[in-house]
């Protein structure tokens, strides 16, 4: 049996004036594994049967229903299994306290800066949803999560999510999962739609320390730009394009060019259409195509082709949020100093000219990055302002 306690839980209750506590075993049925807690978990799992924790180990007065019982005597802990009227002893291992659970990447990240950093997430998709979780491996410690849709059956290939989570708000299913990977995070959830609740965007944007933009169309990109124009905070914008045969990253740092200057200066590339909700209501499907004729426009590619665009997402929020602090992912500093970074997954459409990788030199080729410094656009809807760029004069790229 492998039995796993909880040193937060412990430690409590050894500082309560309770001697006895009946709390929850939670057993994966037929895997010889479970896990005790003194407080119910908010999503079960496995066989729920009772555990009586106490604080000596005279204390084995039967309670009913009560396989399991824990005794803390003097820091002193046993772990015991009642089998057939005696006690059987077991081994047990402990999930670890704040401190000391993420202890391991200590060295590689430095978990004590991000731990304290605020990460805002509008859109929890198949970008949104994988960013949210590879930032809590991280050891980031605060999230707002935006995003007003459902864990849908279409979603499931590409989302982090699994078929139990069907029919949950995307923000309750992507809070249990971070608080999976770190039960410390601290999540706030706002599911609505930020193009019609600027207020709130405002008001979440300027409380974080940098905003992952995931959401899957342009005009709600630009909301979130002049947010991020207006509160000086940095934003990180990624996509996919069609049937994900590419895609690319854009970071905005304050100061620098902003998500509308990239769009005027580069243009619109073609997008994939990931939902016909909500790619009918921005008018990327018009009303007059049929739903089935809609059906063939939305096209996704794999997740295996969204992932690296994440990746590069999350290693840039990392970059930025432990921008001076000594910790050891400083050196990308010198690597990703761009603005604009894109990926191609396959020769198909805008890349069919690159070159096959091998022998391709230094000839664009599929799956590597390639960076880029995009510069303010002057007459910018968001972030043109003639007063600003006469003061700021050379520092235009
Ligand atoms: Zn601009």
């Amino acid at each position: 049996m492998i039995v796993y306690l909880s040193q937060k839980e412990l430690d409590a209750f050894d500082q309560s004036k309770e001697d006895v506590l009946v709390g929850y075993a939670y057993e994966w049925e037929g895997e010889g594994v479970v896990h005790l807690h003194t407080q119910p978990l908010t999503h079960a799992f496995g066989q729920i049967s009772g555990c009586k924790f106490s604080k000596s180990a005279f204390c084995t007065d039967v309670v009913e229903d009560v396989r399991w019982l824990v005794f803390i005597d003097e820091g002193c802990i046993k772990v015991g299994l009642r089998v057939d009227g005696g006690i059987q002893y077991v081994g047990f291992q402990m999930i670890p306290s704040k401190e000391n659970l993420y202890s391991r990447s200590k060295g590689i990240l430095e978990v004590g800066v991000l731990q304290n950093k605020h990460v805002a997430i509008i859109g929890l998709g198949s970008f949104g949803s994988q960013i949210a979780i590879e930032l809590s491996k991280s050891g980031v410690g605060e999230f707002s999560f935006v995003d007003f849709d459902r864990v849908e059956l279409h979603n499931l290939a590409r989302h982090t999510c699994f078929i139990k989570d069907l029919g949950r708000l995307k923000t309750d299913a992507i809070e249990e999962a971070v608080l999976g990977k770190n039960p410390y995070a601290k999540i706030h959830k706002y599911p609505l739609d930020i193009s019609k609740n600027r207020m709130e965007l405002e008001t979440i944007v300027s409380h974080v320390d940098l905003v992952i933009c995931a959401t899957d169309n342009n005009p709600s990109r630009f909301v979130l730009s002049q947010a991020l124009f207006d509160f000086q905070k940095i934003g990180i914008f990624g996509r996919a394009f069609t049937r994900a045969e590419g895609g690319d990253v854009f970071v905005y740092r304050p100061g620098q060019a902003c998500y509308s200057c990239m769009v005027g200066n580069i243009g619109v590339a073609q997008e994939e259409i990931t939902n016909e909700a909500s790619a009918r209501q921005n008018g990327v499907i018009p009303a007059y195509v049929s739903a089935q004729d809609a059906d063939a426009m939305v096209q996704v590619g794999l997740s295996a082709d969204i992932e690296p665009i994440c990746n590069m997402m999350v290693k840039l929020a990392l970059v930025e949020l432990s921008k001076g602090e000594a910790s050891g992912i400083s050196c990308l500093e010198d690597e990703l100093v761009y603005n604009y970074y894109l990926w191609a997954n396959r020769r198909e459409r805008k890349f069919t000219n690159w070159h096959v990788l091998p022998g391709a030199g230094p000839m664009p080729t599929i799956m590597r990055w390639y960076g880029a410094h995009i510069s303010r656009r002057e007459g910018c809807a968001i972030c043109s302002d003639d007063e600003i760029l006469l003061d700021i004069g050379d520092n235009l790229e």
